[in-house]
């Protein structure tokens, strides 16, 4: 079965930036599900997966443009400490989960005083290239609830 729309794919995955370092990846025994066509993923994987069947593995380098877009300037604000979510102390370099007016986004620590922070809005992976190894595990049919929900239950996927 080839990776189509309304389909279900499972696939581990690394991602490495440009300097061959490995920036995060699936867990082992736990590989990743999504439901193809719906923006669950970046668009340059996407694009990738377009016709692979399973048991393939590819590697694909895709540039910030179709993965987490360029990085903005001027997108550092200054926040209380106390709206920094996921850590108990700040260094720079931390990724924070702050609640904004736009909802809930990743910020990067830029520099941290005694009661305000520094924080850069651009995802931490903007205006990188980005190369995945990836190994596809599983094609099969979406659900007609997973399609309405825009999104893959089951192992590694939506939990409800
Ligand atoms: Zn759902």
């Amino acid at each position: 079965m080839k990776i189509a729309e309304k389909h279900v794919v499972r696939f581990h995955y690394t991602l490495k930036n440009t300097a061959d370092q490995t920036l995060e990846s699936s867990d082992k025994d736990q590989p990743i599900a999504y439901l193809f066509g719906h923006n669950n993923i970046i668009p340059g994987l996407e694009k990738a997966m377009l016709g692979k069947t399973a048991g393939e593995q590819f590697s694909v380098t895709i540039p910030p443009e179709e993965a987490y877009g360029p990085r903005t300037e001027n997108a550092t604000q200054r926040v209380s400490i106390k709206h920094l979510q996921g850590a108990k102390k700040w260094k720079p370099g931390m990724v924070a989960i702050i609640d904004t007016d736009q909802g809930r986004r990743q910020a990067t620590v830029v520099k941290i005083g005694k009661f305000m922070a520094d924080v850069d809005f651009n995802h931490p992976l903007a205006g990188k290239t980005l190369k995945f190894d990836v190994e596809i595990v599983e094609v099969r049919e979406a659900t007609q609830e997973e399609l309405e929900h825009g999104h893959a239950h089951g192992d590694g996927g939506h939990q409800h």
